[in-house]
């Protein structure tokens, strides 16, 4: 679904942050850009979102190149930590927003918002405005409105870092399990070893701009192809 091909980055002129990036996401895959702070993957997400361009190469989406293809056209949801929620709209206002701006009818927005809702075990929430939610609710509300439009692709960047332990891992489960059900294509970003390997099909191990190692997260832990990776993974764990 996804394709990085040859994708470098450096802003203004600098070192470069990405560097020759080559990366294939599958449809319906669960994708992790794991590494420490600095080594580039919120970069790369940006480029895929498009709010940040790539210096040189292609991001190929569905098989077209999106290098020149403004964001709000590429049919991609998003979740970032401080959730980014309007304040003055309610949570289903928020929800609708998306569905609004792509013109859908007022009836299959109201099917949506309620499908959506549930789906994030926030049924009675409608009408509530984000300051009268709990950090996890709000996080809640935050996915189900990069879900609500069935986007192709999700991205989702340290969506949890601002959450306790308990409920960052009660909050990993729910994603799994609305990945699983729905079968989007998730790409996520974390610098947290054990959430990655806990909820992605395969992870990225990010350091200075490259990918170390790529693989499924039994691999990662049994076979970590160089000394980085082992000891990036063994943190923590
Ligand atoms: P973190 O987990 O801390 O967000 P990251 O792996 O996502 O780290 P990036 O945010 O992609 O890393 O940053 C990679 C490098 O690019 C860093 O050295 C950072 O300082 C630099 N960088 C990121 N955004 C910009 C920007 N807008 N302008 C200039 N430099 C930037």
């Amino acid at each position: 679904l996804v394709r990085f091909e040859e994708v470098q980055k450096s802003y203004d002129g600098e070192v470069l942050v990405v560097k020759n990036l080559n990366l294939d996401i599958s449809k319906g895959e669960f994708l992790t850009m794991l590494g420490p702070s600095g080594s580039g993957k919120t970069t790369c997400l940006m480029m895929l979102a498009g709010f940040e361009t790539a210096t040189h190469g292609k991001i190929i989406l569905d098989g077209e190149s999106i290098n020149n293809v403004p964001p709000h056209k590429r049919d991609i949801g998003m979740v970032f930590q401080n959730y980014a929620l309007f304040p003055h709209m309610t949570v289903a206002e928020n929800l609708a927003y998306p569905l609004v701006v792509r013109k859908m009818s007022k009836a299959d927005i109201e099917t949506r918002v309620e499908r959506a809702l549930d789906m994030v075990q926030l049924g009675g929430f409608a009408g509530r405005r984000p300051a009268q939610l709990s950090g996890g609710q709000a996080q809640r509300v935050a996915v189900a409105r990069a879900l609500v439009f069935e986007p192709k692709l999700v991205l989702m960047d340290e969506p949890l870092g601002a959450l306790d332990k308990q409920l960052r891992e009660q909050m990993q489960y729910e994603i799994k399990h609305i990945h699983d059900n729905l079968g989007v294509t998730v790409v996520y970003v974390t610098h947290d070893q054990s959430e990655a390997l806990t909820m992605s099909d395969r992870v990225a191990v990010f350091n200075d701009g490259v990918i170390q190692q790529l693989a499924p997260p039994d691999q990662l832990y049994e076979l970590p192809e160089n000394s980085f990776v082992a000891q990036f993974i063994g943190e923590n764990n």
